[in-house]
């Protein structure tokens, strides 16, 4: 028998954490926290499995809402078998570390969890196991019924660098978990390689199901659209704040940039990066022969680049041209993006670039939404103020269009499409869809408790 029950991540974006039963054998796939959330809020619903066996846990991707919930898992069962690809765990050694001070200072008054220290994150990290893509290892479940071990597999998501689909295998049933996946290329990393199969059941992220993408811009003339707002920006005088998430989005933006540069289609000019962001980076450069890039000859840390966290006053950044690529990428409160959008909005010669998500709850929302001349507060609590800078948006995703998605659906060949990592609209979207397309599939949309029976 084999049940599916997701713990987070379900119906929005944010804590992504499945509990799949395979005829005994406990798989956790992912273990994320909600990048807007705090305390016990933020992480999956882990009294769900409390009394369930969990033999190991599968990490997709580095991305906080699919690997931070981990140190919190591992403080109530310590020895679980936890594996990922070699570059998530080279990265999640970076940004579990930086998250150690961020969350100390966000739970200074929380009780009802707690954060955790470097020394429980050097551990947990020293007991990550590691494996290539497409690389086969089993799991053997405590209570498993039957000899056979469950057969796993990653495989190239091309969403950010080790990002994986998952691919489960047991008794002749078949299981395969998309994670974040981008079926399109990006300027660092080619799209997913899905396994050459048909599958049974399809877990499949839908964070783009609402958006009909066939309507927008291509890659290339929004590259080109950014290169020729940015040139305007910086011909006037002006500074321009890229907010990004510093793992992903950073490596993505700074490439382009770079390549945008060197072809003389972006006017060359200071680009300022920094933090947890650049270390990232040289884990990008380490891996540029190990897994599937685009050009290996790109070195980010060839990039000329000036560090964001060497600058002693931010208003310097406002006084001569550049570009400057902070994170967070939704502007959380207190992040640097926002402390520089601060100070940006007032600025009538800069402009805010949004190229990505943004949970319409976060201050970035609020930006991408509003235009010069509007009165803004980026928090409930902030002070209004008055957008004076210019405010562009752009999309650049790492994730699928809906067609990308429609397009596994059919290398795959499921019986069974259960959707996650949507929003309303977008589960909405891509069910009506797989149903017309595909009328005797069977498709669910997950929902956080509520347990699905798939194979009796
Ligand atoms: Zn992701």
């Amino acid at each position: 028998m084999i049940t599916f029950l997701p713990l987070g991540g379900a119906n929005d974006i944010g804590a992504s954490c499945y509990y799949l039963d395979i005829d005994g054998t406990g798989i956790i796939l992912d273990c994320g926290t909600h990048p807007r959330k705090t305390g016990l809020a933020m992480l999956p619903q882990f009294d769900l499995i409390a009394d369930k066996s969990i033999d190991a846990v599968l990490v997709t991707h580095a991305h906080q809402d699919h690997i931070e919930g981990l140190p919190y898992l591992v403080q109530h069962h310590p020895y679980v078998r936890i594996v990922t690809t070699p570059q998530t765990r080279a990265i999640a050694e970076l940004t579990l570390h930086n998250s150690v001070r961020i969350l100390r200072e966000q739970m200074k008054n929380e009780t009802t969890i707690r954060a955790y220290s470097h020394e429980e994150i050097d551990l947990l990290i020293q007991s990550v196991e590691w494996r290539s893509y497409n690389e086969v290892f089993n799991i053997s479940g405590y209570r498993q019924m039957g000899g056979d071990p469950v057969h796993s597999s990653f495989h190239d998501a091309g969403h950010i660098l080790g990002s994986a689909g998952i691919l489960l295998e047991h008794n002749g049933k078949s299981v395969f978990y998309t994670g974040d996946v981008n079926m399109n290329t990006q300027t660092i990393f080619p799209s997913a390689k899905l396994p050459e199969q048909h599958v049974d059941v399809l877990i499949l992220e839908s964070t783009h199901g609402a958006t009909d993408m066939s309507q927008l811009p291509s890659r290339e003339t929004e590259q080109l659209r950014l290169a020729k707002r940015a040139n305007q920006i910086l011909e006037r005088g002006g500074s321009i704040l890229i907010p990004v998430f510093a793992l992903g989005k950073m490596q993505e933006l700074l490439t382009m940039l770079w390549k945008l540069m060197e072809k003389g289609t972006l006017a060359r000019t200071d680009i300022y990066t920094g933090g947890i962001g650049r270390k990232i980076s040289s884990v990008y450069d380490k891996n540029r022969y190990v897994v599937p890039y685009n050009d290996t000859e790109v070195l980010l840390s060839d990039i000329p680049q000036n560090d964001l966290y060497e600058i002693e006053q931010l208003d310097d950044l406002l006084r001569r041209p550049c570009i400057v690529l902070a994170s967070s990428g939704m502007l959380v409160e207190n992040t640097m993006s926002y402390k520089l959008a601060q100070r940006w909005l007032s600025n009538t010669k800069a402009a805010i670039f949004t190229v990505g998500y943004m949970d319409p709850q976060t201050p970035g929302f609020r930006i991408r939404n509003a235009q010069k001349g509007d009165l803004i507060q980026l928090t409930d609590l902030a002070e209004p103020q008055n957008v004076r800078c210019d405010i562009d948006q752009f999309r650049f995703s790492a994730h699928s269009d809906r067609e990308g998605l429609l397009r596994i659906i059919q290398q795959l060949h499921p019986s069974t499409v259960i959707l996650v990592h949507g929003e309303e609209q977008s589960v909405d979207w891509m069910g009506h869809a797989i149903l017309q397309r595909h009328p005797t599939i069977k498709v669910h949309a997950a929902e956080v408790g509520k347990q699905i029976a798939l194979f009796e």
